[in-house]
């Protein structure tokens, strides 16, 4: 390499991304005998590679991330008019588009009432278990320092994050992890055969009181907070059986518990209601939110709180400590909030989460009937555009698929011209959930050609 570089040779791209890119969530070895891919383009569902190979992105953006889809250039003229005016400023001040942006959040979440502007889903989880232990030791005296996570359930990659981590493959290698976080058991019908005593009938109330028999266990008095994501994503594509989030609410209620709800995936659209708790009538304490909030037009979290919580840390002028002594500088960038606002309008006019629980429900139905021909499928769930096909080797034993056959049937659909995601993949024994998540702008012609990619992949690779 001489150091020259034109980035319309995209065959001198590929070589600078081979040799100097580390890339995310990928085993290096297996992936530099792959073909190499670069996505360079995209347009509504669609994005291309550096081969000019079209493909239909049925994932967002691989992470969930692209709602409203690719080449919005309304949402790109925002943000540049927003650059040109000014790029930033730290958040111990104000700006235009943070200020606008955060009174439209709030109007979407009633009874949320303030909204921290952070970069990550990590970052912004981070910051609600920072106010927890705050709260701890300004309510309680130091106690009540204790965050209940779910099994299967994901909360981001830095470390108290990974305190708060569900899935044991993802934490194996890098503990120690943070003190005071506390798992509970997940609540998966599908596979409650795992959970000791799960019952035939009222699966969801008993999961809930699984939590409950957590915070006995471990004193109601040194409990603080339950993080619990609406839908799990990464863990397997699981929503929460009937009668489940009810008594959540009863639980949090009776021990005085601040439920976090992490919307990183569900939130602004992606199951068909702008926030993903608001269709199982929970009033959350906290509320975090990602991907979806600028579709990855520009980077932007949001850490939502109402103003109980809020005023915990400003009762007291004369206390120099009583305020949130925490800052993120790129909470600060002006394009996060400028891009957020563009996406919130298009989602509104283009009518996109009705459209996300129509096209939902359609591609459920092929999704069943996919189940119907194809015995490898043990089960279909999620809500709005946001679906799972967990694969099991046997419908009876509900034992995983080999992960190797379930990465062969994304293969195959990628060949077929259609990204599809799975989770779980190099786990042996995890179960193996092949995972939807089209833009909220999907057609039924898209919905068919993704259900159309997997029946051919599964009839060749099973
Ligand atoms: N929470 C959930 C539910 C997620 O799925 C993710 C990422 O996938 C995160 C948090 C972390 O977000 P980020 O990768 O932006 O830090």
């Amino acid at each position: 390499m001489d150091g020259t570089f034109n980035e319309n040779d995209l065959s001198r791209v590929v070589e600078a991304d081979r040799a100097h890119i580390w890339h995310h969530l990928i085993q290096h070895k297996p992936f530099e005998t792959n073909d190499p891919r670069i996505i360079v383009e995209g347009k509504g569902m669609r994005v291309w590679d550096q081969k000019g190979k079209e493909h239909l992105d049925a994932v967002s953006g691989g992470v969930w991330t692209v709602n409203v889809g690719y080449g919005r250039e309304s949402i790109c003229k925002a943000v540049y008019d927003q650059l040109m005016k000014l790029c930033y400023f730290a958040q111990s001040a104000g700006s235009i588009p943070g200020a606008i942006f955060a009174e439209k959040l709030i109007k979407k979440m009633p009874g949320m009432s303030r909204v921290y502007y952070t970069n990550s889903g990590s970052e912004a989880n981070e910051k609600a278990f920072k106010m927890v232990r705050q709260i701890a030791h300004k309510k309680y005296g130091g106690k009540k320092t204790k965050i209940l996570y779910r099994d299967r359930d994901y909360h981001g990659s830095t470390l108290a994050a990974m305190s708060a981590g569900g899935q044991d493959e993802r934490n194996a290698q890098y503990g120690p992890f943070a003190p005071d976080f506390v798992r509970v058991p997940h609540c998966m019908e599908y596979r409650k055969h795992e959970l000791d005593g799960a019952p035939d009938e009222n699966f969801g109330e008993w999961a809930a009181d699984q939590i409950e028999a957590v915070i006995l266990r471990e004193g109601p008095d040194t409990v603080g907070a339950l993080c619990l994501e609406p839908v799990t994503a990464g863990g397997g594509v699981i929503e929460a059986p009937e009668g489940y989030w009810q008594r959540v609410q009863e639980i949090c209620k009776k021990y005085d518990i601040l439920l976090h709800i992490d919307e990183v995936v569900c939130g602004v659209g992606r199951t068909g209601t702008w926030f993903g708790y608001q269709q199982y009538g929970v009033k959350p304490d906290f509320v975090t939110m990602a991907k979806g909030v600028a579709s990855g037009y520009a980077a932007i979290a949001c850490m939502v709180t109402t103003e109980e919580v809020f005023d915990m840390f400003k009762d007291n002028a004369d206390d120099p400590m009583n305020y949130f002594r925490d800052i993120s500088t790129f909470g600060g960038c002006t394009a996060g909030p400028a891009a957020a606002i563009e996406n919130m309008r298009i989602i509104e006019d283009e009518n996109l989460l009705a459209n996300c629980a129509a096209m939902g429900d359609r591609m459920m139905g092929n999704l069943r009937a996919l189940m119907d021909k194809h015995k490898v499928i043990g089960d279909v769930r999620g809500k709005g555009l946001f679906l799972g096909a967990e694969l099991v080797a046997d419908r009876a034993t509900k034992e995983p698929v080999n992960e190797k056959l379930a990465q062969a049937v994304v293969a195959d659909c990628m060949a077929q011209g259609v990204i599809i995601g799975v989770t779980n993949r190099s786990v042996p024994g995890k179960n193996n959930t092949l995972c939807f998540s089209p833009a909220l702008i999907a057609t039924a012609d898209d919905i068919d050609q993704i259900t159309d990619a997997v029946d051919g992949a599964l009839g060749r690779v099973f």
